[in-house]
């Protein structure tokens, strides 16, 4: 069977394959756009969108040395072929798909939800023999609530504010994050002001055709009457007196999340799986081995061990404590 190890990011040593290296390697796959899974490789595969995304967050360079592999097709390397899946976190995302020679399957989540979201592709699961999978709300109390409560919570949010004569503004990240909610805001009589890292991504979401509401360029001189989308890092420069502040965040689903964000409410609204979709989606891909990274890695394989699944954590603390 095939041994993914961790490397700051995965390798699988027998193909010499990287997936979402943090280091500049000579190959390597890029599963989505967010920062912490993007180094600036030599050469790279990734989707269409995510290529695009990258230009427009890491320049032209960057995004020239990607090769566009779009969902379903196949690239044939040496020993193996590799074909991403759709994998619903945000746009242009993808789960790699690895079958090698000898014909084993291995599937590498990336950061993936099971959820339709608004603004990014349904996901498709395939079943494989190894599977590794991120597991950043692998604990029983991540519950996410259904996601028309979570609508309902964030129309209510703007509403209450409103009433109070103050400035809704929702902290999003700004790829993916901010153009669900901007989907969910779009029937909305006010205006939208979206921060300028925001409204960039905004472009290449509409090129691959995903329609959003029409925004404005944010000024917090003049931000009565609107519903502000912006990213958590801007909330310092804020003008807080005539605001309330919402984050948008699965980690919303802890109680205390309000006030370790430092705002006054927190939406919980995720691209990321909750517990019991994350144990759904192993079910679905039905693997023989598991191996989990981010977040509750170990506690997350324990749990699938009780289910008498082969399953560690990637980086293998786990294993070490049992064997000692
Ligand atoms: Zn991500």
């Amino acid at each position: 069977m095939l041994k993914p190890i961790d490397r700051g990011g995965l390798l699988l040593p027998d193909l010499g394959l990287w997936f979402d290296p943090r280091k500049r390697r000579p190959f390597a796959i890029v599963s989505h756009a967010h920062g912490d899974h993007v180094g600036r490789h030599e050469c790279y595969i990734a989707t269409p969108e995510t290529i695009a995304l990258i230009r427009v967050r890491m320049g032209d360079a960057l995004a020239q040395r990607g090769v566009a592999l779009a969902y379903g097709e196949v690239y044939e390397g040496k020993g193996y072929s590799l074909k991403l899946y759709p994998a619903g976190h945000v746009l242009g995302s993808a789960m790699a798909y690895v079958e090698t020679d000898g014909g084993e399957t291995f599937l590498y989540t990336g950061d993936f939800k099971t959820r339709k979201g608004l603004a990014a592709e349904a996901i498709e699961i395939p079943q494989a023999d190894t599977l590794v999978m991120e597991t950043t709300f692998g604990r029983p109390s991540y519950v996410f609530p259904s996601f028309d409560k979570t609508c309902e919570q964030l129309h209510a949010f703007c509403d209450e504010a409103e009433a109070m004569g103050k400035t809704p503004v929702l902290l999003a990240y700004s790829l993916g994050k901010a153009q669900e909610v901007l989907k969910i805001l779009e029937s909305r009589s006010q205006s939208i002001m979206v921060h300028r890292t925001i409204g960039e991504l905004n472009q290449v979401y509409a090129h691959f055709g995903v329609e959003l509401p029409k925004t404005r360029p944010l000024d917090f001189l003049n931000m009565e009457g609107s519903v502000v989308v912006m990213p958590p890092s801007m909330l310092k420069k804020l003008p807080r007196k005539d605001c309330v502040v919402a984050m948008v965040s699965g980690w919303g689903a802890d109680g205390s999340a309000r006030f370790r964000f430092g705002v006054d409410d927190v939406i919980p609204l995720s691209d990321h799986a909750d517990y019991p979709d994350l144990l759904k989606f192993v079910e679905a891909v039905k693997p023989k081995q598991v191996y989990t990274t981010h977040g509750y890695d170990a506690d997350f394989a324990a749990d699938l061990r009780r289910q008498g699944l082969e399953a560690w954590s990637l980086n293998g603390k786990d294993q070490l404590e049992l064997m000692l």
